[in-house]
């Protein structure tokens, strides 16, 4: 049953959406597909956060004949109600995101509609599946389209447009669309890392921190867990709570990151203006944002740290492991340790070859690696992989002239960090990040469109006032008498 609240709310909503729709004025021709079908503007692959958002985003700059596919079940996008497994979320309640700067919009008035103000004057941090049903109301009070169940499986050229075969119940069938946005998450180019030694694991002794994990069944085991990040910490707290005998978090660093640099880099300054940087200064940052990681809040420690069953290990990376009778020995240089079930936390790598829906043009997308020599002490083959993107988000080629369709797909995920900085990888940039993605696609199709609205211009004839004869006929003598 709707709350009403949240009623009062929705109708503040379209109020004010109406106020600000201007310029109202439809400005795309529809397009047709090679098979007959109408095409889309723009399609969206991905229905979490970022998706709603650029389609949002989209709507208001009047293109509304898009479509964000996502292969999740409604409700179950993102991490939120799967892999996230902290009980809050790690951004301040009050960082506004995929609203997009309109208040009734935003987290606050959504809370305050739900469960009152006083509740909201009393929260600490946004619950994460708060957040995952203010992100659904967010999608449905915008009206966002959305098709979920429906996985994106290949992307190629169709003579000016892109041919999208997607995957559903229903089967396979092939959409077409002018552009594209690859909103996929955090593993969108690529796959959750899984160091070597654990991966040769067999698999129930071993997962990802992404993987869907059976808590229950580590009652009464020993646990360890590799990272020290956010994810790791949140990880441990889980076994912890099912109850775990024991849990050990392998940290590889003397010390784990305390401090988060994603709270230094919050300005608009750096939000809105990192990608004009050049490259070296670029790389220079986030070389050194990303090689530091994400640190985690204080409450994500304590959830561990309360626990007399928790250890944390300093500077112990995993050399090895191997599968013995009393359980599985990881190696570390500190020494080795015994447990029955290994959960890597080690974040993500960059590897377009492992995305099916990128497996035509992998081989052709340029990385920071082919764009820009760092000097020796600011190396790394690991963020040398990112894609290196075009000022409009798009993806650019490796071999110009292979596959110029790729300027059409736009990459908005943690793939995007290098270029953009935090876009599409955390909520505090959303408000800064989604207006620059919307712009490029705009941009780009309205350029394509020049010629015709060109000739709209000089076919326009709609007249603005009607004229009246005015004054005494005569007012004007004859020049010639
Ligand atoms: C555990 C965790 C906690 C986080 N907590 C915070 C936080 O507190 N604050 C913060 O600012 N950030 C946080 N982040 C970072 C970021 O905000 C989230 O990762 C967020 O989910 C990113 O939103 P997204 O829409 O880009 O991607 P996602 O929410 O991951 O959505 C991507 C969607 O794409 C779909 N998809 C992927 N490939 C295909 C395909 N081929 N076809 C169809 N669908 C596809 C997936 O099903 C998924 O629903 C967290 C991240 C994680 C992993």
């Amino acid at each position: 049953m709707k709350h009403d609240g949240l009623s009062v709310l929705e109708s503040r909503v379209a109020s004010d959406l109406a106020r600000i729709a201007h310029p109202r004025a439809p400005w795309l021709q529809p397009r047709t597909g090679p098979d007959g079908a109408p095409a889309f503007d723009v399609l969206i692959v991905g229905g979490g956060q970022s998706g709603i958002a650029a389609a949002f985003g989209l709507m208001r700059s009047q293109v509304t004949n898009i479509l964000v596919l996502d292969r999740a079940a409604a409700g179950s996008e993102g991490p939120w109600t799967s892999y996230a497994r902290m009980h809050t979320l790690r951004s301040p309640k009050e960082f506004t995101g995929p609203d997009l700067d309109i208040p009734s919009l935003t987290y606050q008035s959504w809370h305050e509609a739900r469960f009152g103000v006083e509740s909201w004057r009393a929260l600490g941090l946004i619950g994460r599946e708060h957040w995952s049903e203010y992100l659904l109301w967010l999608r449905h009070v915008v009206g966002a389209p959305v098709r979920n169940g429906a996985d994106v499986v290949d992307i190629a050229p169709a003579g000016g447009l892109l041919a999208v075969t997607v995957e559903s119940g229903a089967g396979r069938e092939t959409l077409h669309c002018r552009k594209l946005v690859l909103a996929t998450g955090q593993d969108g180019m690529g796959r959750w890392s899984l160091p070597a030694p654990i991966e040769a694991l067999p698999p129930a002794r071993r997962a990802s921190a992404a993987e869907a994990i059976d808590f229950a069944a580590l009652r009464g085991a020993r646990v360890a867990v590799i990272g020290a990040g956010a994810s790791a910490f949140d990880n441990a707290a889980t076994a912890l709570e099912a109850g775990a005998a024991a849990v050990h978090l392998l940290c590889r660093r003397a010390a784990p990151q305390v401090v988060q640099p994603y709270r230094w880099l919050t300005f608009r300054g750096f939000l809105r203006h990192f990608c004009d940087l050049d490259d070296a200064w670029r790389w220079r940052f986030m070389r050194a944002i990303l090689e530091l990681r994400e640190g985690f809040p204080q409450a994500t420690y304590d959830r561990c740290a309360d626990h007399a069953a928790f250890t944390l290990h300093l500077g112990a990376p995993v050399l090895g492991a191997a599968e013995t009778p009393a359980g599985v020995e990881l190696t570390t240089p500190r020494g080795a340790l015994v447990v029955d079930y290994v959960i890597a936390a080690t974040g993500i790598e960059i590897d377009l070859s492992v995305r099916p829906e990128l497996a035509r043009a992998a081989a052709n997308i340029a990385c920071w690696a082919d764009r820009y020599a760092p000097p020796e002490d600011e190396r790394s083959e690991r963020l040398g992989r990112f894609p290196y993107l075009g000022d409009d988000y798009a993806l650019t080629e490796r071999m110009p002239g292979e596959t110029p369709w790729l300027a059409d797909i736009h990459l908005f995920g943690i793939a995007s960090t290098m270029s953009f900085g935090p876009s599409g990888s955390s909520i505090n940039a959303m408000t800064t990040a989604i207006p620059k993605l919307v712009s490029g696609l705009t941009r780009g199709l309205f350029r394509a469109d020049v010629e015709r609205h060109w000739a709209d211009f000089q076919a326009y004839d709609v007249p603005q006032a009607v004229l009246r004869s005015t004054g005494p006929a005569s007012g004007l003598r004859d020049p010639g008498g």
